[in-house]
């Protein structure tokens, strides 16, 4: 078997962490999430830290050639029978370009690009409940996917807590940035026959299944 990626894309609130969350074991993926890693190195003060965090809290998009040089290094450490999952990647024309370059320098098959679709009034709700687990990264919703004691993670026992850019103008923000720099991406795979429509509006344990389904 050779190397593999699948891409899942969609506004923010899509639901493509959870859905990575879900899906990540069934094919035994290398989980991408350049917005994962961008927080890593925001809470660990590195200089790609101090770069995205000005970025980030306002919504807006890290610089393309930051965020290919982190996947970049991510995938030269994949080997030759990995199977990745881009979370969150590529969000712009240009880093889509730079990931088909690097796909095909590396041997990786672009197996398809999910699109997670949602209505912008169901991503708003999404994402103002939204709390993740400080310590192992799970997401919980404080009405759709309620931790079993408020606060504290299931998996864990970690502490939850809201994103920065979780609170309501900066979703608005993102929505607009999606609209305007991410959108276009539809197109771009779509013409090339990649794109898979999956409508994510549903419980989350409905939309997982669809998805495995489609990559079976
Ligand atoms: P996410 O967790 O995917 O919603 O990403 C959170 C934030 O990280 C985004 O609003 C951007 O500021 C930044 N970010 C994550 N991935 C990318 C990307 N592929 N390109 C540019 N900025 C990104």
């Amino acid at each position: 078997m050779s190397a593999e990626a699948v891409i899942l894309l969609g506004a923010p609130g899509a639901g493509k962490g959870t859905m990575a969350e879900g899906i990540r074991e069934a094919g035994n993926f290398i989980h991408v999430s350049t917005g994962d890693m961008l927080r890593e190195a925001v809470k660990a003060g590195t200089p790609l830290g101090r770069e995205a965090e000005s970025f980030m809290s306002k919504g807006m998009l890290v610089p393309d050639e930051t965020i290919l040089k982190i996947v970049r290094e991510r995938l030269s450490h994949g080997g030759a029978e990995a199977h990745y999952l881009f979370d969150g990647f590529p969000r712009t024309l240009a880093q889509a370009r730079g990931l088909d370059a690097e796909l095909s320098a590396s041997g990786v098959t672009l197996k398809t690009v999910l699109l997670l679709d949602v209505p912008p009034a169901l991503s708003v709700q999404r994402l103002t409940g939204r709390r993740i687990c400080r310590q192992c990264g799970a997401n919980y919703h404080v009405q759709n996917i309620p931790p079993r004691r408020a606060g504290v993670c299931d998996v864990c026992g970690g502490e939850l807590y809201q994103r920065l850019d979780d609170r309501r103008e900066t979703i608005l923000k993102r929505l607009e940035v999606f609209q305007e720099q991410t959108a276009g991406l539809i197109a771009y795979y779509h013409e090339r026959g990649q794109l898979q429509r999956v409508d994510s509006s549903g419980p989350r344990e409905a939309t997982v299944a669809e998805i495995i389904k489609r990559l079976q």
